[in-house]
Order: C-alpha cells, then structure tokens, then sequence
C-alpha cells in the first residue's frame, strides 16, 4: 500500500503490483482488477435487488381491479378482454417482482403468460395492448406478424422484434426485457389448410416455428440497428423470459370452425338445446385454442400464448361513446384543436348518430371514424383559422354533416383510414 513506486499493492486485498494486471491510484491507496470487478458484481446484485423490490412494490399498488378501471377511461366496452388481460398483467408482473433470491429450488416457478385477442378489426386490440403499457410505464412495441419471415428470407427476422424493443427502450436493455410486445395480425401467418406442409412454409408456419422460443424465452443476441446481422454489428443480449407477448388477429372466418365445433359437441353429447342458447351474433366468444389450431396455427405457438380472449364487434351504441367518452375522445380532441383557435365546436348528437350510420354503412368500424369527422370538419378547419372572431360557436348539426360528407367520396375515405 505503500508509497514506494515497487512495492505497490491493492488497499483492499492486499495483492501486490506485479501479481495484478491494472492497479489504479487513489487519493490515498490503490484498487487492483480483481477488486473492481468484485465491487461491480456487488454493486449490480445490490441495484437488481432493489429494482425488484420497487418493482414488487408498484405492482402491489395496482390490483386487476384497477387494471380494469385504467383500462376504462381509454376502452369502450370490451369488458371480458379487459377482464382477461388485467389478470394476466397483473400474474404476469406479480412474476417479474418475486425475489429471485427468496425462490427456493423447490417453489413453484410460475409461467409466462403470453396473451391472445381474436377480434374484428379497429375493435380495439392494440389500443388495450397500447394502454396497458403506459399503465405500466414499460417498453411497448408493434410489430405486424406479416413482415417476419425465418432467418435467411427475405423480410425480417423475428429477432427483428427485439430490436424495436430496444429501440422503443432507448436501447436500455433492462427495461426492455421488462416491456410488452404486441404481435399484431398474427392471423396472417397461419398455415394455409389444416395438412403441414411437405415444402416449406416461408411465410407461415416457419415464422411460427421461429417465434416459439422467443416467446417462451431465451437470450438473443439483437443487433441494435436492425437489419442484417453484420459481424462487426455490436449485439445487446436480450432476455425474452420476462417479456410479456400480447399478439392480436382477426382470424377471417373463424366464426365457421366455431360453429362447426359447437355444433359437433351439442349434437354429440348435450343436445339442441345448447345450442339454441348460442348467441350466435357473436361466434368469436366463444373461442378455443382447438379453433386456433383448426384456423392453422401450430399447437406449440398455441401452447406459448395460454391466455385466450376475444373482442366483441362495434355496435353502433359501442361507436357513439366511442366518440364521445373515453378520456381522449374523437370529438373531445377536434373541439380541443378548434378551441385552439378560439372557435368553439358544439358537435351535436344528431350530428354524432350520422357519423356512427356512415361508419356502420361504410363498414370502417371504429377506425372510419376519424377519418368521417376530419372530412366533416376539414373546410371548417382551412377557412376558419385567423377569419373567427373570438368566441365564434361552431354548429354541426347532422345537415351541416351530411352536406361535408357528400362532398367526399367514399374512396377517399376508406383511402385516408
Ligand atoms: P385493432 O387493433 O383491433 O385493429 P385498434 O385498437 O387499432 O383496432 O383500433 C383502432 C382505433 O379505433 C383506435 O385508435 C381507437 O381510437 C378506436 N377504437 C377501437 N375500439 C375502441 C374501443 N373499444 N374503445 C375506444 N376506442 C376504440
């Protein structure tokens, strides 16, 4: 420890100089490698810990319940998907903040609970999936199933997945093995028939088998920038165990394997008279991963995504307070960015049904909505800016509507939805 230049040795082990391969000088005393590098292991164990017990802590505070509630305020209706996907979350995060150093060998090691919504489309699926995580404040990602390929196809690789997670993580690898991924039109890429194929599947079966063991979970080395793995590319290791996957699809047709399904089991084993208290208005309800499967996607990706839920479709009811409740409401923002120009915008309610009839008509669903309401109001928009003396009251009645719309063509709008 000493000053004398040969005889320097590390203050905290005692090694000296010549038996260590950097020894770095402090105010009053020296640090060898071999004490950095155990101080570092310490310091790392020392914040994951507290990490998880801040984790586990959160987590305490928000309750299904209050998943749910969240949920609310953003989602219209779609009560048993909220329901499902709260628990989920909440199981699934109830996971993550178990202290790993309080798990004995022999306590139960609890699973994944990757998530599945089948429903129509524009009925909400990534919207849940988008507000659950700013709930939760982690990393969120899309990514649409059509562009993933295998390894060595064109397309890319389903390790691409990870990469914009990291992204949408500020390339902080920790938060993003905490984040969610939503896999969307997971659909597309269903075997086509119900017989596996002898040639292979490129675009669909391949890419489910490529998915498996990221969505059970693995460490993958991801190249930052996406694309192509160059060799000189530094890769961040990702750990996929603590990511949760919530994939969505409309699964086109399902309704029918469904149907077949139910109606084999009423025949078989509980006569007509289930089967006549089938709400057959909404088939998807009824979901079961056997229908995923007949759909074609693989039992081993089904296996991967254990938790169902379905979506149910818009009614009209369901558009019009999608237009007018939720926290960020449709009209509540065109009548925020007109008050921006002093203009006050009264959207009135039989302006509000017409809107929900064209949609209905045009059948655009929720996400026609927008686009019917910005064609409403765009000439309003251009001429009133600067020309409105303060506090001018905009009117939208359902003939002020209906003379706009009539001006657009369908088109159009199905262009700009
Ligand atoms: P999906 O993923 O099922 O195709 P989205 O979640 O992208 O549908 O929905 C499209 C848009 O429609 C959303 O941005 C949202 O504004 C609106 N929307 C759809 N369903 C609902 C709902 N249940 N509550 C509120 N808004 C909804």
């Amino acid at each position: 420890m000493g000053s004398n230049k040969e005889n320097l040795s590390c203050s905290f082990c005692g090694r000296e100089k010549k038996d260590t391969n950097v020894l770095i000088a402090g105010i009053d005393g020296h640090i060898c490698d071999h004490c950095i590098r155990q101080a570092y292991g310490i310091v790392v164990e020392e914040l994951d810990t507290q990490e998880r017990k801040e984790l586990s802590r959160s987590m305490r505070l928000i309750k299904p319940k209050e998943i749910k509630q969240f949920l609310d305020q953003y989602v219209i209706g779609q009560d048993s998907a909220k329901r499902v996907l709260a628990v989920a979350v909440y199981n699934h995060y109830k996971r993550l903040s178990k202290d790993k150093g309080e798990l004995k060998s022999d306590e139960v090691e609890i699973d994944k609970s990757n998530i599945m919504m089948v429903g129509e489309t524009g009925t909400g699926k990534t919207l849940l999936a988008q507000t659950i995580a700013r709930m939760l404040n982690v990393p969120f990602t899309i990514v649409d199933a059509t562009v993933l390929t295998e390894a060595g196809y064109v397309g890319e690789d389903v390790e691409s997945i990870l990469t914009r997670l990291l992204q949408a993580a500020n390339y902080d690898q920790k938060a993003a093995e905490r984040g969610i991924i939503f896999i969307d039109e997971i659909d597309k890429i269903a075997r086509k028939g119900d017989n596996p194929s002898i040639t292979r599947d490129v675009s669909g079966e391949g890419v489910q088998q490529a998915m498996l063991k990221l969505l059970e979970g693995t460490k993958v080395n991801v190249p930052p920038q996406g694309g192509r793995k160059h060799p000189d590319q530094k890769f961040i290791e990702v750990d996929t165990r603590n990511i949760l996957f919530i994939a969505g699809g409309a699964f086109d047709g399902i309704q029918r394997n469904i149907a077949r399904r139910l109606n084999t089991r009423a025949v078989g084993f509980h006569g007509s008279k289930d089967r006549d208290s089938l709400d057959t208005t909404n088939m998807l309800s009824y979901v079961a991963p056997q229908d995923l499967k007949s759909f074609g996607l693989i039992p081993e990706l089904i296996g991967r995504i254990p938790v169902l839920t379905h979506l149910d479709p818009l009614t009209p009811e369901v558009l019009k307070l999608i237009l007018t409740e939720p926290k960020n409401a449709i009209v509540k923002q065109y009548v925020a960015l007109l008050g921006m120009d002093k203009v006050e915008l009264d959207f009135r309610e039989e302006a509000i049904d017409y809107v929900v009839e064209k949609a209905m008509e045009f059948k655009l669903g929720a996400r026609g909505l927008r686009s019917i309401i910005e064609a409403i109001l765009t000439d309003a928009m251009f001429e009133l800016p600067g020309e409105a003396e303060e506090g001018y009251k905009l009117v939208v009645d359902k003939d002020y509507a209906s003379t706009r719309m009539d001006k657009m063509s369908l088109n159009a709008l199905k262009a700009v939805s």
